[in-house]
């Protein structure tokens, strides 16, 4: 069992000709509701991948709550300990998108800002009885160091993908079984820029030094580069023709965490990983992109 504990978002995505001037009105050409969070994505991305996925959270107690919520449960994901909050508005992103796909951004965390170390130790049960637990930075940052916490002392595996990369991050989250930035996010934490394997071997080296068990950065169309007591090695990317990369970093992490979680060899499992992004990276969306198990075996064993 894979438990997620992070962001469930609602991003409402404005298609117009420009963006407006201040003062000024404009008419869009569409609107759509997709549903995003770098938590809820990658509890999507196990699920499909074949796990029994539980997601761990908060929505707000509003429409986008129920949606959102519905919409995971539709995937086969358990939202029984998906929290609703009270007197607050679900995580949403406004994203108005130009022809020339520029897009400009408001984003407000509502409701995934209310997810506390206290909710956290109320779900203790949820994450000492889960085979992997994987986080991502876009809840607070106590939280997500209370969740390892009561994962480390039970024994659980964790994985982090750092993302997003805050303006300081705590040492205590790096003591993880995996942590898998990508290129941005490593030279982020590290200040190595990743213009070469050399260069990731010597991030990945950095964060193992601080910490992390195991590190897999993802490096795009290149693929990852894993590294560990056994020293790094990349894990070559599949040829796929891209067509839009959102969300190929989740598909990556919550397809890895299954694999990992079923079979326990960490190699193997960023292959798998390496397949699910391929997919995402293949389709239009976030969580629609994603593949499912058959379709993620299939490229893993080509
Ligand atoms: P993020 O979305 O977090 O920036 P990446 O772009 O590094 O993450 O993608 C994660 C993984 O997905 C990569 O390690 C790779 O295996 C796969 N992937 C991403 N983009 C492509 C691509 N264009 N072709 C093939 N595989 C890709």
């Amino acid at each position: 069992r894979v438990t997620v504990a992070g962001s469930i978002n609602m991003d409402l995505v404005l298609r117009c000709d420009h963006f407006p001037q201040p003062g000024t009105t404009i008419v869009a050409r569409s609107y759509d509701e997709i549903s995003g969070g770098k938590g809820a994505n990658q509890a999507v991305s196990a699920a499909k991948a074949g796990a029994q996925a539980t997601m761990l959270g908060r929505v707000g107690e509003d429409a986008f709550g129920e949606r959102l919520t519905g919409r995971l449960k539709e995937q086969g994901i358990d939202c029984r300990h998906v929290l609703s909050t009270p007197n607050c508005e679900s995580g949403l992103a406004m994203i108005m998108v130009d022809p020339a796909a520029q897009n400009s951004i408001i984003f407000i965390e509502g409701a995934n800002g209310r997810f506390t170390p206290e909710d956290a130790l109320g779900l203790r049960d949820v994450i000492e009885s889960s085979d992997v637990v994987l986080l991502q930075l876009e809840i607070p940052l106590e939280t997500v160091r209370e969740v390892i916490r009561i994962a480390k002392a039970a024994k659980v595996r964790v994985i982090l993908d750092p993302a997003p990369v805050p303006s300081a991050l705590p040492e205590a989250l790096l003591q993880v079984d995996l942590i898998c930035p990508n290129e941005h996010e490593a030279e982020q934490l590290t200040g190595i820029t990743i213009d070469s394997v050399d260069r990731a071997s010597a991030a990945a080296a950095s964060l193992h030094a601080k910490g992390a068990q195991h590190v897999v950065i993802t490096m795009g169309s290149r693929g990852s580069f894993l590294f560990d007591e056994n020293g790094g090695r990349m894990i070559p990317a599949f040829i796929t023709d891209a067509v839009d990369t959102t969300a190929a970093g989740d598909a990556f992490a919550g397809a890895l965490a299954v694999y990992w979680a079923q079979h326990g060899d960490l190699d193997q499992a960023v292959r798998f990983g390496n397949a699910a992004g391929a997919i995402a990276a293949s389709r239009m969306g976030a969580q629609p992109s994603m593949g499912t198990r058959s379709e993620i075996e299939a490229l893993w064993g080509s």
